[in-house]
Order: C-alpha cells, then sequence, then structure tokens
C-alpha cells in the first residue's frame, strides 16, 4: 500500500512571455497509507496544483513526487495504468462526458484501470458504495449536482484505488449531502483508503478532526494532526 512522498516539489507557471509564477513552491510532506488529509487554504493557494502533483497529472520543475520511493515521473506509458490503480481522482472540473450515460462513464475509467471483463460488475459496484444504484443509464444531465458528485465519487472508487485524491468534492453542495460525502469518505478511511481531500467546508473539517495541511501563496502553512481549518502549528 502505498507511501506518498513530496520532496521539496515546486511547480512553475508562465505568466507571460518573461514572468514565471510559482504555483507550489518547496512542498515536503509524507502521507502514509490510510491517512485523511484536508488540504485548505485559500482559492489560488495551490491545493488543486498540489493534487495534479501527487496523481502525476502534472510533473514538478523541481523536487520529486515519490510513491513508495519510485518517482512518479518514471510512470510513463504502461505505468499510466499503475497510476490509474493507485489514485481515484475527483479533479475540479466536471469530468464525466455528458454525451455518455453514467455506467460508460464509469466503464471507460475502469478500462483506464486495465479491467475489461469486469468494467460493468465494478461500475455498478461502486455506484452501489456511493448509494446511486439505478442510475446507470441515466445521463449526467438528469441528476443533481449532489448526485453528479456522488457519480464523480463512484468514478474514482471503479478500481478499487488505495488513494482518493478528491478536489472541491464538496464544492456547491448543502450541508446533507455534504455530511452524506464526509461519511462515506470516513467509511472508506477507516477501511484503509487514504483520502487527500481539498476543500473549503471548514465546519466539517473542524468536526471531522483529521489532518488539515494549510496552503498560502503555493508553500505548507500548516501541517497539523487532528487539525481543525486554519491551524497553523
Ligand atoms: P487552488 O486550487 O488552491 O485554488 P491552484 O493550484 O489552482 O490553487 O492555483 C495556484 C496558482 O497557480 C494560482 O495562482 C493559479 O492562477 C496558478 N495556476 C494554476 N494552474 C495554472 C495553469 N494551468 N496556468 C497558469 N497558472 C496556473
Ligand atoms: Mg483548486
Amino acid at each position: 500500500m502505498p507511501e506518498i512522498r513530496l520532496d521539496n516539489v515546486s511547480k512553475l507557471y508562465k505568466v507571460d512571455k518573461k514572468l514565471k509564477q510559482y504555483a507550489v513552491r518547496e512542498l515536503s510532506a509524507t502521507i502514509s497509507q490510510g491517512e485523511f488529509v484536508f488540504l485548505v487554504g485559500s482559492s489560488g493557494a495551490g491545493k488543486s496544483t498540489m493534487l495534479k502533483l501527487i496523481g502525476g497529472e502534472i510533473a514538478p520543475d523541481k523536487g520529486s513526487v515519490l510513491v513508495d520511493d519510485v518517482s512518479i515521473s518514471r510512470f510513463f506509458g504502461p505505468w499510466k495504468v499503475r497510476l490509474a490503480r493507485t489514485f481515484g481522482i475527483v479533479s475540479q472540473q466536471p469530468v464525466l462526458v455528458r454525451k455518455r450515460t453514467i455506467e460508460e462513464n464509469l466503464m471507460m475509467a475502469a478500462r483506464a484501470g486495465g479491467m475489461q471483463r469486469k468494467s460493468q460488475a465494478a461500475s455498478e459496484k461502486a455506484l452501489g458504495l456511493v448509494g446511486l444504484s439505478g442510475v446507470e443509464k441515466c445521463y449526467p444531465a438528469e441528476l443533481s449536482i449532489g448526485e453528479v458528485r456522488r457519480v464523480e465519487l463512484a468514478r474514482a472508487l471503479v478500481n478499487s484505488p488505495p488513494v482518493l485524491l478528491l478536489d472541491e468534492l464538496t464544492a456547491n453542495l448543502d450541508d446533507d449531502n455534504i455530511w452524506d460525502i464526509m461519511h462515506l469518505l470516513n467509511e472508506l478511511n477507516t477501511r484503509g483508503t487514504t483520502i487527500i481531500m481539498a476543500t473549503h467546508a471548514s465546519q466539517f473539517v473542524n468536526i471531522m478532526r483529521r489532518r488539515v495541511v494549510t496552503l498560502v501563496d503555493g508553500r505548507i502553512f500548516g501541517d497539523v494532526k487532528n487539525g481543525k481549518y486554519g491551524d497553523i502549528v
């Protein structure tokens, strides 16, 4: 089961022809299997960039991201399947293909993880986990926001990954929906899944009392066990 290590990781973006700006800067952290980590900080602080670096969606300009001591940059070509099996990802942007049914969307994700024959069964199972059995034949536009977010979570769960990377999964949801999702994540975490979650849902972060990593201007400003939103010790 993977341990994730960020070793002095920086990512730069071009602002214009001459100027580059750090999205994240000299991040170092170790996340052990089974941890539940809230990633907090204001908009633009670097949360999405940190999640994308961990999931191998973007490569660092400096430093390295290691999964069990192997640098993610070496997971090219066929190793991509290994990344897809290691990380279940919900991005900040919508990811469901609108012209495909929920079932087709999930089966595509299962195939990306190397599954063929069992992709339909895995999709059904994942939808069951998020309490949405029965929406298989629906299209994304036919579901509520809360249901879409849960389908996105199911899509991330379809390969039974050891690690979930969740970017603003709770955005634009009402408290009842957030509570349902937190409950489910807590249960998955109890069964051993690592959860790394960027969120603004401060009241829920404060109730859950898990590790809280706070980013300010691309740097880690706080990293607190059993923390609360805004803890900087
Ligand atoms: P957060 O998720 O905490 O809101 P991000 O990781 O999305 O923050 O962004 C961190 C910084 O990097 C911001 O200043 C943002 O404008 C910049 N940034 C992120 N992605 C890109 C990109 N693809 N191109 C240029 N700048 C980017
Ligand atoms: Mg973001």
